[in-house]
């Protein structure tokens, strides 16, 4: 099937460089998984060839680049609508894996294709997975793994590892919670028994290797405030041995900037200095959230050529803030964009990021230069794909780069009329115009609908395990309003802490 050759006839077809209200008319031949030509007359230009092996009549349809989502975790994809808003730190003890116990594979094989059915139903063609599997162990990740082949959906994948524990590391927590939670507030991430983080990463890289079609390895540190400097410095050494992207938290929550003041000290109370120390700062490293940057570092990152994936959806409901946007374009940091988990954005939706970004900017400035709808799309393209590590290979409709691209269907409301295709896709579209997804030049979506797996099938997967999850859930829900006053009091405490900055918008706080 993915080597079929489609020849996709008459759409409107998104250049981020051309006409991004009214983009021109075009033909796509998709050979070998890959965008051979686009223009215009190939179907007669191609008579006398062996006829391609499919044709899609994409008249009345707008071909857009597919999505990178690029931060997402799979871990807890069932979760979805269970939370209100709530702090970051007060959300982990809620929703993180190692507040559960084992999953059985059954569950992991769902939850991976549910959220991997939800991004490609929305247009996103290629996922960052930040996986937290715990405890680790193999057969749980060749379930998440062969999940992606079989449905499809690209993966650039990363098993998140950190060795600090949450209850040193969050303000106050250690002075204030009793010590029979203790227990409760470690590691915001699993590791292998007996082995240490980066022997089980470095283990799966060699035993998995790099010989994937739509599957790539990143490695992700879940922060640098949650690491030693032994791991950070293995994973700089790994990322260079292998040649892979580095993928992190930074600066998610306003606690994070006193924590780092305190326990990087030697690093000038700063976590991007912090990651320079351990080698890791540099184009490879893309920088989840971003939020709580000082003017100092945005300026280093810039100049170091890091990147930033942010995620405002996720970003509200922990209460973390909205991130200094225009402090980076100014700067010259590429922007790439994400969902982040479905425990605390509840949905995955690149339409939802693009809106946010671009409003979120206009409300964060005064001043007009805010983004448009087309810089959106291409920070949701282009900027993601950067971020993860695809760059040329993903995230426009170019010859040469893989064909992951996405029809959407011009006579839904959505779309109808067309003023402009960037704005619509941005400030209008949902998903529902969404007709045609093609991943490595695989046909996965059709009239709307997954093309690869069964999906009655996986309604009826998600609905045997999720009562299992619910009985744990209710578990962690019990301990957490047992722990919740101390973990308010931490969290009120830490707003006492001056910082000189804020990223809350709205507030009637002194802003400056
Ligand atoms: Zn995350």
């Amino acid at each position: 099937m993915a080597d079929q050759r489609i020849l996709i006839e008459g759409g409107l077809v998104y250049d981020h460089d051309g006409d991004t209200d009214w983009p021109a008319a075009s033909d796509i031949l998709i050979e070998d998984g890959r965008i051979a030509r686009v223009e215009l007359g190939l179907a007669a230009a191609l008579a006398g060839q062996a006829p391609p092996d499919r044709v899609i009549d994409a008249g009345r349809r707008l071909v857009v680049p597919g999505f990178v989502n690029a931060h997402y975790h799979s871990h807890d994809t069932l979760m979805k609508g269970m939370f209100e808003p709530l702090p970051l730190h007060m959300w982990f003890i809620n929703a993180l894996p190692p507040q559960y116990p084992r999953r059985g594979s059954e569950e992991v094989r769902a939850r991976t294709l549910l959220g991997a059915a939800e991004c490609l139903l929305a247009g996103i063609t290629t996922v960052q997975d930040m996986l937290t599997l715990f405890p680790f162990d193999e057969a749980s990740l060749d379930v998440v793994l062969q999940a992606y082949e079989e449905i499809g959906l690209r993966c650039v994948f990363s098993l998140q590892v950190g060795d600090q524990m949450a209850i040193d590391r969050v303000p106050h927590w250690r002075e204030l919670v009793p010590e029979e939670f203790h227990g409760y507030l470690g590691s915001a991430v699993g590791v292998a028994a007996g082995a240490g983080p980066l022997d089980m990463v470095s283990s799966q890289i060699e035993r998995i290797g790099h010989d994937h079609r739509r599957f790539s390895w990143a490695l992700s540190p879940t922060s640098a405030i949650m690491s030693s400097p032994e791991l950070l410095a293995g994973i700089a050494a790994l990322a260079d041995a292998h040649d892979l992207p580095v993928l992190s938290h930074m600066y998610e929550s306003r606690p994070e900037v006193i924590s780092s003041r305190i326990h990087l000290a030697d690093h000038g109370g700063s976590q991007i200095e912090y990651m320079r120390a351990m080698g890791l700062l540099g184009p490879r490293l893309a920088l989840a959230h971003s939020i709580w940057m000082s003017p100092a570092e945005i300026a280093a990152i810039a100049e170091a050529g890091a990147r930033v994936v942010l995620n405002p959806a996720g970003n509200m409901k922990s209460k973390s803030g909205v991130a200094p946007i225009q402090a980076y374009r100014r700067a010259g940091v590429e922007i790439g964009l994400g969902c982040d988990n479905c425990a605390c954005s509840d949905v995955q939706s690149m339409f939802q990021a693009m809106k946010l970004f671009c409003g979120l900017a206009a409300i964060s400035d005064p001043g007009l230069d805010t983004p448009t709808a087309t810089e959106a799309m291409r920070a949701a393209t282009q900027g993601s794909a950067a971020a993860v590590g695809l760059r040329g290979k993903v995230g426009a409709i170019r010859p040469g780069m893989r064909a992951d691209l996405c029809l959407y269907d011009l006579d839904r409301p959505t779309l109808l009329p067309l003023n402009s295709a960037a704005r619509q896709m941005v400030y209008a579209e949902t998903g529902t115009s969404l007709d045609i997804v093609l991943v490595d030049g695989r046909v996965v979506v059709e009239d709307g609908r997954l093309t690869s797996i069964d999906a009655d099938a996986l309604a009826e997967a998600v609905e045997s395990v999720i009562g299992g999850l619910r009985d744990d859930q209710r578990v962690v829900a019990r301990r957490y309003e047992a722990i919740r006053p101390y973990l308010t009091e931490a969290w009120n405490r830490s707003w006492k802490t001056d910082i000189d900055m804020d990223r809350y918008v709205g507030s009637d706080r002194e802003t400056k």
